[in-house]
């Protein structure tokens, strides 16, 4: 047999991975369920869903034979002058989920380029409605994450992942993230930018910020943050890339709240893991500027998979299986399952801030100082976990579980019993060092 991995060493370049090699690399074959398979047919839960995408686990037949029943009838078209059945079918469910405010689909095919739709069309919306002399300072959390193209990289916080480009990132003004207990801090720095600058635009992830850290924050301070952006006119992007689909509770986390955003993104789990697809929804405060006839009118932005009619087929049927009883029935056990595990984290020493939000649980191990993402506890505990059958990759020293909501208990069980003997390990590599 052709040894894989050493070809892959020598071609492939992989993301977020040292390019000399990674030995803890693994050559997936088959995915079921909570569980991946490697070639030496070994298991791993998939404790965050690859990335947070494969929202109902691997291989679930309903979205594959909804994709080759696609690919027997037509697998893409352009979509500027042309549009297709499945296209119109998931737009029409999106917006039937997301409800009456939001008017418009426009797709794109990843998280980060739903981004960048939504803040060129805040803009773009913004000078239309207001002709010239527009404002166009941007407000972003201080830990957001949006994504690695350039436009998402600046609206991100400042750290190691953009660190490289920072004299080319545009310019945001930060406020900290309404975190239970910095509430205050975050309202009063949103509106003191309020008050001094012509604010355009304000982007959030709600409720959960993901790759920042998992920082958990309440719908009352997202809606008290949304209030403050309606009245003073702000154009409101909710960033549902991550949270989208269930992870929270509600389909969407936005739905948690009353003051509805004007753009939301949307991408990971829209397709279930298999095929990439993303949106942008928007409200009549964006189509408004451009409902014209007039070409020049149009908004010059479209990817060439856009709306890619096996990314939809596939869509539609991940959002079918979201809507079922059944699907919310599993995201509340896992939901109680989390809970019951706060309380067994929460007597430790060596954990701190043990957060749950819907499907989400996060916690940080203790450190004598913030380590950020290159924590050198971080590699110790990923091999740890796949040594347990697990897949976990902390954020720093941050840990959290982002199951498929198809996982099963004895699954569920194995991530906890992974995380409580990797902090034993934490503790007896201190006790050595
Ligand atoms: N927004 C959020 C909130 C995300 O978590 C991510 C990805 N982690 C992105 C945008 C970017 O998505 P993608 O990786 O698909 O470009």
């Amino acid at each position: 047999m052709r040894d894989l991995l050493s070809i892959d060493n020598k071609i492939i370049w992989h993301p977020f991975t040292p390019l000399a090699g990674d030995p803890s690399q693994r050559v997936i074959e088959r995915g079921e369920g909570a569980l991946l398979f490697d070639t030496e047919n070994r298991s791993l839960v998939d404790g965050i869903s690859s990335w947070w995408v494969n929202i109902h686990g691997h291989a679930r037949a309903e979205i594959g034979q909804a994709i080759a029943e696609q690919a027997a009838k037509l697998e893409h078209v352009l979509f500027a002058g042309f549009t297709h059945p499945p296209a119109i079918e998931v737009a029409e469910k999106l917006l039937n989920i997301a409800g009456p405010h939001y008017k418009r689909v426009f797709f794109s095919d990843n998280g980060s380029t739903a981004v960048e739709v939504a803040l060129k069309l805040s803009i773009q919306a913004r000078q239309r409605a207001e002709a010239a002399n527009s404002p166009h300072v941007i407000v972003a959390f201080e830990n957001a994450y949006h994504g690695d193209t350039f436009g998402a990289m600046s609206l991100s916080g400042r750290g190691i992942f953009n660190e490289p480009f920072s004299d080319l990132l545009f310019e945001v003004e930060r406020i900290p993230e309404p975190t239970p207990g910095k509430e205050v801090k975050s309202f009063e720095a949103y509106d003191k930018l309020l008050r001094s600058k012509r604010v355009s635009t304000f982007i959030f992830e709600p409720l959960v910020l993901g790759a920042g850290g998992m920082l958990m924050y309440s719908a009352k301070s997202l809606e008290k943050l949304l209030e403050m952006s309606r009245e003073a006119g702000v154009t409101t992007i909710a960033d549902e890339v991550m949270t989208g689909f269930g992870r929270t509770g509600d389909i969407l986390a936005t739905q948690s709240t009353k003051t509805r955003p004007d753009l939301i993104t949307l991408s990971k789990g829209i397709t279930g893991g298999f095929l990439p697809l993303a949106v942008t929804l928007c409200s009549q405060k964006i189509v408004a500027g451009f409902e014209s006839h007039n070409r020049a009118d149009a908004f010059f932005h479209g990817h060439s998979y856009t709306a890619n009619p096996l990314a939809c087929a596939a869509a539609s049927a991940s959002l079918d299986l979201v809507q079922t009883e059944q699907c919310s029935n599993q995201r509340q056990f896992i939901n109680e399952q989390h809970l019951n595990f706060k309380a067994t984290l929460e007597a430790r020493s060596d954990v701190a801030d043990c957060r749950v939000t819907g499907t989400i649980l996060a916690f940080d191990v203790v450190q004598s100082e913030d380590p950020g993402y290159l924590s050198e506890i971080r590699e110790p505990l990923y091999n740890h976990f796949l040594e347990q059958g697990v897949l976990l990759r902390p954020l720093g020293n941050t840990i959290y579980i982002m199951p498929p909501y198809c996982i099963r208990q004895s699954e569920l069980e194995q991530c906890y019993q992974a995380i409580i003997s990797g902090l034993e390990v934490c503790l007896i590599n201190r006790a050595g060092s």
